[in-house]
C-alpha cells in the first residue's frame, strides 16, 4: 500500500513477555503523544494481545505503526495509534451498543468489547469473506464469543441491531453512508474515514437536536470502502 512501508514478512521470534513489554510500552507512548486520556480504552489496549490478531508471518511487528496485511482482497490491519483516535473521538463508553464497519482482524472489535464491557455490545461487519473468518476465528480464540461478526455490506449497516449509541467506520468511504446515519441513535456519534486513496480526513459525526453536526478531527489513510455506498472498484 502507497503510503506505508510494509515491513517483510517473517517467522515470529518475539517471545509473549517481549510482545506485553512492547504493548506496555505502546500504552505509554500513546499517552504521552496525547492520544490515550480515557482510563476504560487505555486498560483495554493493556489487556487485548493485538499479536493475536496478526497473521503470523508478520506478528513480530505488531506494536510498530504501520498496518499489517491481513487474509482477504485489500483488508489491513490498522496501525495501533488509529484505535485510541477513533475511540477517544467517538467517545466509546461503558454499556454502548458499537457498530464497527469492517471488522479485519477483529482487534478493533475486541478492544470495543473491552470498553463497553458485558452490559454493552458490539457488532462489527465485513464484506469479504475470508477476511471475515480471520476475525471470527481470532475473536473465537480469545474467547470473546458475544461479539457478533457479520458477512455483509457494511456500508447499508446493520438493521436488525439498530439503533446504535456509536459507529465507526474503518474503510474510506465517498461520503457518510446514508443507512448508517439512520442507524445511530439521537445524540449518537459516529467515525468514518472520507475521502480516496491517499486523502482522507476522519470525520466524526454527532446527531443532536439541531440535526447532524460534523468535524474533521485528523488526516487518516484507509483502506477504500467497497459496497453500495462505496467506492465502486
Ligand atoms: N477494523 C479492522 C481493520 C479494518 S481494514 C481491524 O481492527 O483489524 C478495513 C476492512 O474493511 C477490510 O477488511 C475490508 O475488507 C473491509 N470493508 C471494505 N468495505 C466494506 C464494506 N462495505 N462492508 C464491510 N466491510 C468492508
Amino acid at each position: 500500500m502507497m503510503g506505508w512501508v510494509v515491513p517483510p514478512p517473517k517467522k515470529p521470534q518475539k517471545t509473549k513477555e517481549e510482545l506485553l513489554e512492547e504493548r506496555i510500552e505502546k500504552v505509554r507512548w500513546l499517552v504521552r503523544e496525547g492520544l490515550l486520556r480515557s482510563e476504560r480504552i487505555k486498560k483495554a489496549m493493556l489487556k487485548v494481545p493485538r499479536e493475536e490478531f496478526i497473521p503470523e508471518m508478520y506478528r513480530d511487528y505488531a506494536y510498530l505503526e504501520v498496518p499489517l496485511p491481513l487474509p482477504g482482497s485489500d483488508a489491513t490491519v490498522s496501525c495501533p495509534h488509529s484505535y485510541p483516535l477513533f475511540y477517544e473521538a467517538l467517545e466509546l463508553e461503558q454499556d454502548e451498543k458499537l457498530l464497527e464497519v469492517g471488522a479485519g482482524s477483529g482487534y478493533g472489535a475486541a478492544l470495543a468489547r473491552e470498553i463497553v464491557g458485558e452490559d454493552g455490545r458490539v457488532v462489527t461487519i465485513e464484506i469479504d469473506k475470508e477476511t471475515s473468518e480471520f476475525a471470527q476465528k481470532n475473536l473465537e480464540r480469545l474467547r470473546y464469543d458475544d461479539i457478533l461478526v457479520v458477512l455483509g455490506d457494511g456500508s447499508l449497516g446493520y438493521d436488525r441491531e439498530a439503533p446504535y449509541d456509536k459507529i465507526c467506520v474503518t474503510a474510506a468511504c465517498p461520503k457518510i453512508p446514508e443507512p448508517l446515519i439512520t442507524q445511530l441513535r439521537p445524540y449518537g456519534r459516529l467515525a468514518a474515514p472520507v475521502g480516496y486513496r491517499y486523502s482522507q480526513d476522519l470525520i466524526l459525526l454527532e446527531k443532536d437536536r439541531n440535526g447532524l453536526k460534523t468535524k474533521s478531527v485528523d488526516k487518516v489513510l484507509y483502506v477504500l470502502l467497497r459496497g453500495r455506498y462505496g467506492w465502486q472498484m
